[in-house]
C-alpha cells in the first residue's frame, strides 16, 4: 500500500464505508443490537435497520470511528501515516500532512492507537524480561526514559525506586513484544504478568538478577543473567529487550518529547503493534483496519475526562514548554 493505492481504494466515504462492512461482515451484516440476520440496508445511508429489535445499526459502531465527524478517507490516510511511521509521529505533524485540526489530528491519533493494542497474545521460545523506566519530568531529553540495566545498583536516584513510571517488557528473541506498566516490581506481579503472556510450558525465560524475577524460578525454565560478571554471551543476554527500548526511548523523545502516565499505554501500543508486525510490510495497513473493527477490540469506550479542548491546549502548552 502507498499513498496513491490508497487514495484510489479508500478515496471517498462509499469506499471506506463497504470496505469495512466486508471486513467486519463478510457480506453477511448481523444486527449489532440482538444479533439477527434479518436486516435491511437503509437508502442513502450508512445505516441498516433491524427487522428483528426495529433498531438501526452502521458498522462503524463499537468500533474506533463512532461518532467521529471526521471524513473516513482522512481517518484512513491519518491510520497510513502513524501505520507507516517507524519512530512515531506526532499529532501536530499529522495536523499538517492531512490538512485537519490538531485537536482532530490527536483524537484520530488516539483512536488508532487503541486499534494497535493486542490482547491475545501469547509469547514463547526464548523470552526476554526487563523493565524500563518512563518519566514525563521535563529534565533533559536524554533522561526521558532509563534503563535499569545500566543501573544494577538499587541505590540509584535513577531506575527501581524513583516516581518514574516503570514499564515491564517481554519479548521473544528475534520476535514479538509484549509490553505493559507495573506499578510495583513484585515478584508476584512479575508472575503473574509472566502467566498471563508467556507459554510457560513451552518457553525459556532470560532475566537479570532483580531479585524480583527470583519467583520465575518456580513457574518457568529461568535463566538469570548477572550483570556484575558482564553482560552475558550468545543467547544468554536481553539484548533484544534493550534493543526495544531504545525504540521506545528514541520514538518517544524523537516525535512525542513527552508523555503522560494516562496517556503511556496507548504509545506502547503503538510501538508493539508497529514492532510486532515489522515483517509484515505489505498488509500491516490492512491488518490494522481489520483491528479498528474487531468486536473485541478493548478500550473503544475510551473517552478522554474532561473537555478535549483543554486537555489539547494543556498537551501543546507541555511541548511548547519542552522545545
Ligand atoms: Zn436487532
Amino acid at each position: 500500500m502507498n499513498l496513491t493505492l490508497l487514495h484510489k481504494q479508500f478515496g471517498t466515504q462509499e469506499k471506506c464505508i463497504s470496505y469495512l462492512e466486508k471486513t467486519r461482515w463478510n457480506k453477511k451484516p448481523l444486527c449489532l443490537h440482538c444479533n439477527s440476520k434479518n436486516v435491511k440496508k437503509r437508502a442513502k445511508s450508512i445505516r441498516w435497520h433491524c427487522n428483528a429489535c426495529n433498531k438501526d445499526f452502521s458498522v462503524l459502531m463499537g468500533t474506533i470511528f463512532e461518532g467521529t465527524r471526521l471524513p473516513l478517507p482522512k481517518f484512513f490516510e491519518i491510520m497510513f501515516l502513524m501505520n507507516n511511521a517507524k519512530m512515531g509521529i506526532s499529532a501536530s505533524e499529522i495536523a499538517r500532512l492531512v490538512g485537519v485540526k490538531y485537536q482532530t489530528a490527536w483524537f484520530a491519533c488516539h483512536k488508532t492507537r487503541c486499534a494497535m493494542i493486542d490482547n491475545e497474545l501469547k509469547l514463547e521460545g526464548m523470552v526476554e524480561f526487563d523493565e524500563a523506566y518512563i518519566g514525563s519530568k521535563k529534565k533533559k531529553k536524554s533522561e526521558l526514559i532509563e534503563n535499569e540495566a545500566n543501573l544494577s545498583k538499587m541505590t540509584s536516584k535513577r531506575g527501581r525506586g524513583t516516581n518514574k513510571t516503570p514499564i515491564v517488557g517481554a519479548v521473544e528473541k528475534k520476535g514479538r513484544v509484549y509490553v505493559k506498566i507495573i506499578e510495583k516490581l513484585t515478584g508476584r506481579n512479575l508472575l503473574a504478568m509472566l502467566r498471563d503472556k508467556v507459554d510457560v510450558d513451552s518457553s525459556i525465560v532470560f532475566t537479570d538478577d532483580f531479585r524480583s524475577y527470583k519467583q520465575f524460578d518456580k513457574a518457568v525454565e529461568h535463566i538469570t543473567i548477572k550483570h556484575s560478571e558482564g553482560y552475558g554471551k550468545g543467547v544468554k543476554t536481553i539484548n533484544t529487550i534493550e534493543g526495544f527500548w531504545s525504540i521506545i526511548k528514541n520514538g518517544i523523545k524523537g516525535s512525542y518529547r513527552s508523555v503522560s502516565k494516562k496517556y503511556l499505554p496507548f504509545y506502547l501500543a503503538e510501538f508493539s503493534y508497529k514492532y510486532n508486525n515489522r515483517h509484515l510490510q505489505k498488509d500491516a495497513f490492512t491488518k490494522l483496519l481489520e483491528n479498528a473493527v474487531k468486536d473485541e477490540n478493548c478500550l473503544l469506550n475510551y473517552k478522554p475526562k474532561g473537555n478535549p479542548r483543554e486537555i489539547v491546549a494543556r498537551q501543546r502548552k507541555c511541548k511548547t514548554a519542552m522545545s
